[in-house]
This record gives C-alpha cells, sequence and structure tokens, in this order.
C-alpha cells in the first residue's frame, strides 16, 4: 500500500516519488503507483492534486477499486526515483476551502444547529455546502460569516490525529465516521472534531478570510456557496475592479452605484414615457395634417399618399389612427427602391373593405397581403409611377362602388 503523505504532512509539496510500477491508460496516458506519495487523490469533496513526477506531467490522482492510488500521467515513467512536485497554488486552494468548509459547517451547527448535508471544494471557483433546509435568514448567514472569520482570526491550530471506537465515542464528533476501525480526525482546535480524509491547514490563519457570495436552493436543499483564501482575494479584485470601473464612467464612488443606478433607471423611465407622449403627439398631428389634405371623392374622403423608404410600422399606425375618421378611406404607400409597401384603412362608415380594396391593388403588381375589412397590408414589387396609378385605381373604385350603391365585396 502506497504510504499516503499528506495526512500527515499537508504541506510537504515536493519529495522523491519513488515509481514501482506503471501501466498504461486509455487516451494515451499512464497510470504510476508510488511507494509513497503526496498527492491528493480525489474523495471526500475535494478535488485531486496535479503536479509533476520527474518530466511527467500528473493530470489526475485517484483511488482505484483495489484501493491502489493511480497517478495519471501525461507519459510513461521506468520504474525508480524522480524528484516530484504538487502545484502549490491549487493545493493551498484546495487546503484553505476545504479548512474553512470544515469551520464554516462548525458554526452553522453550533450557533443554528443547521447541519450540512454535503460539501465541494473547489480552489478556482466557489465551493459549497449543502443544507438539510430550504431557506436560511440573510441576517443568519451574515451572523456565520462573522463568527468563521472570529475563529480564523483566532489562529486555532488544525490538529489531525486518529482514533479507534472508543476513542471516537468519546469526542463530541461534528458527524458520524462513514468507515470504522481506525478513525483520521481533524480537530480545529476545541472547536470541531469531523472524521476526514482530506488536506487541511495547520492554522485557522490559514484560511485568510471566507465570505458567502450566493445561495441557491437545490432539490429541497439550501447550497452556500462561499470562497476563502486566496480565491476570496480573486473575488474581492474582480468585483473591486469592476465596481470602480463602473463608478469611473458615472463619476461617482462605488458606494454610491446602487442608488446612482436607480436614479438613472427612473430618468430612462422618464424619457422612455415622455418619448412615447411625443410620438403619440407626431402621429395625432400628421394625422390631422393628412386628413385636411384628403381629396372628396363622391361622399368619402381619400387619403394617398407616397412616402420614400417609410417603414411599413409607421403606415399602420398612421393608417390605424385615420380609421376613427368617419367615411374616410387611406391608401398609404412608401416605396424602398426594389418594393412597394401599402397599407390599406376604411372607416366602418365608409362601406369599403379594406382587405379586398388592398387585394385588388396588389393585383398589377403581383403582390401580397393581410388583414381585415379595416385594416390591411401588403406589398410586392413596384415603383412610385405604380403606386401612383394604384391611387388612381383607387379613385375608380370608390366612385364605381358608390354609383353603385353597395359595398365592395372582396
Ligand atoms: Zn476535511
Amino acid at each position: 500500500m502506497t504510504d499516503l503523505l499528506y495526512l500527515s504532512h499537508p504541506l510537504l509539496l515536493d519529495f522523491p516519488a519513488e515509481v514501482t510500477e506503471t501501466f498504461p491508460l486509455p487516451g494515451g496516458r499512464f497510470g504510476a503507483l508510488l511507494r509513497a506519495t503526496a498527492f491528493y487523490p480525489t474523495g471526500g469533496g475535494q478535488e485531486h492534486d496535479t503536479g509533476f513526477i520527474g518530466a511527467a506531467a500528473v493530470l489526475d490522482v485517484y483511488k482505484d477499486d483495489a484501493g491502489r492510488i493511480v497517478h495519471v500521467l501525461d507519459r510513461d515513467l521506468a520504474p525508480g526515483t524522480y524528484a516530484a512536485r504538487l502545484d502549490r497554488d491549487r493545493r493551498l486552494r484546495a487546503m484553505q476551502h476545504h479548512t474553512a468548509q470544515h469551520l464554516l459547517s462548525a458554526v452553522l451547527l453550533r450557533l443554528f444547529d443547521l447541519e450540512s448535508v454535503s460539501a465541494n471544494i473547489n480552489g478556482y471557483t466557489p465551493s459549497t455546502v449543502d443544507l438539510a433546509v430550504e431557506d436560511v435568514p440573510a441576517e443568519t448567514l451574515r451572523r456565520a460569516e462573522e463568527e468563521v472569520n472570529r475563529v480564523i482570526f483566532e489562529n486555532r491550530p488544525v490538529k489531525t490525529y486518529s482514533v479507534d471506537e472508543a476513542g471516537v465515542a468519546a469526542l463530541p464528533l461534528r458527524k458520524p465516521p462513514k468507515v470504522s476501525g481506525q478513525i483520521r480526525i481533524v480537530e480545529i482546535e476545541g472547536y470541531d472534531y469531523t472524521p476526514c480524509g482530506g488536506t487541511h491547514c495547520p492554522a485557522t490563519g490559514s484560511i485568510g478570510l471566507l465570505k458567502i457570495v450566493r445561495t441557491e436552493r437545490i432539490n429541497r436543499k439550501l447550497r452556500l456557496h462561499f470562497v476563502a483564501g486566496l480565491q476570496a482575494l480573486d473575488v474581492f479584485r474582480a468585483l473591486h475592479e469592476s465596481a470602480r470601473a463602473a463608478a469611473d464612467l458615472l463619476s461617482a464612488r462605488p458606494e454610491d452605484l446602487p442608488a446612482l443606478t436607480q436614479k438613472l433607471l427612473d430618468q430612462v423611465a422618464s424619457l422612455r414615457a415622455e418619448l412615447e407622449a411625443r410620438a403619440g403627439e407626431r402621429l395625432a398631428n400628421e394625422t390631422r395634417a393628412l386628413l385636411a389634405e384628403a381629396e372628396a371623392v363622391g361622399g368619402l374622403r381619400l387619403v394617398t399618399r407616397l412616402y420614400a423608404g417609410r417603414p411599413p410600422a409607421e403606415l399602420r399606425a398612421l393608417a390605424g389612427k385615420l380609421l376613427a375618421a368617419e367615411k374616410t378611406v387611406a391608401v398609404l404607400a412608401s416605396f424602398d427602391g426594389g418594393k412597394l409597401s401599402l397599407v390599406v384603412s376604411a372607416a366602418p362608415d365608409s362601406g369599403v373593405e379594406a382587405r379586398g380594396l388592398l387585394n385588388r391593388l396588389l393585383v398589377p403588381i403581383g403582390g401580397r397581403g393581410g388583414g381585415d375589412a379595416r385594416l390591411a397590408q401588403g406589398g410586392g414589387p413596384g415603383s412610385e409611377m405604380q403606386a401612383r396609378l394604384l391611387f388612381e385605381q383607387t379613385r375608380r373604385e370608390l366612385l364605381a362602388v358608390q354609383g353603385a350603391g353597395g359595398e365592395v365585396s372582396v
């Protein structure tokens, strides 16, 4: 069996590794077994270490079904002794978060009777602790953070030792051991006793700082996302820099950002309301102007207008307004250089069906469209000259339908 150096020497980052055996693995990789190892294998919610054994990169470390610690290498090594080194940053971050997790779970249980059901340790993204409740007041989490950081600043020793079953029974363990026989205990001196096989800081001061950054409800459990140590510095830096940049844009202080942002949002909302009101006014003015220029065709008022490149949505808005004017029929067109867009409106008392009229106007230009008896819209290939011919066609149709004394049929 491999001697597990990381259990008693979590700060051992360089060591002479004696490779006793290697074997091929899928993907051109190789598994190596060592006489003794400082590389932690994935387990207990903590990810494996990485590093080098001689020139071979250690990509993964796991305990296989036979209980062997397998070091996954990017190349084969002959049996022998090599200088091995762990990724120092990765190990330090894992230790900080793992110890921080013990402390956070201990505080939540001691102060608030909140039990941790599982945990996941990450050095580069927030670590998590799952609680067996759906919600916890923000004030509780705030107080827990304060207590955790108080114990961090006390710099209490973190001790590891083995006890037998009688020893286990004598300790105030936070959770029962998952295995029997000799049990490895991690003790935050006088504060927390937990069975664990991971790597931890030698004293709480090495955690540096703990901050809960997010909560998330998952399957009737509450997941706390927290950062500690080097990652807490990463997070603080990123937040500080983005807050600073946003504040500079507004010539403000970062602490004034929430109030200032609210003020800006209020201003945007009021400007938008003003713009909409003005757009409504413009539309009403334009409608009045069009009606003033309407021509009398028999007993009806006909509004025709050709625009250059005006969006069909605007034509529709205008036509919608014209619909309210009595005995009024409107044919509004817009030519964008290739396509002719048409919107037809027919007041309820005009005796004209907008869709039927539009369909007949679309025939000469081979266009398509749709709508109902009051408002219809369509278009097709055409020209400005064709638009004027369609206005003329409309005049003739209106005169014809009034002469016949009936409604235009679809
Ligand atoms: Zn642990």
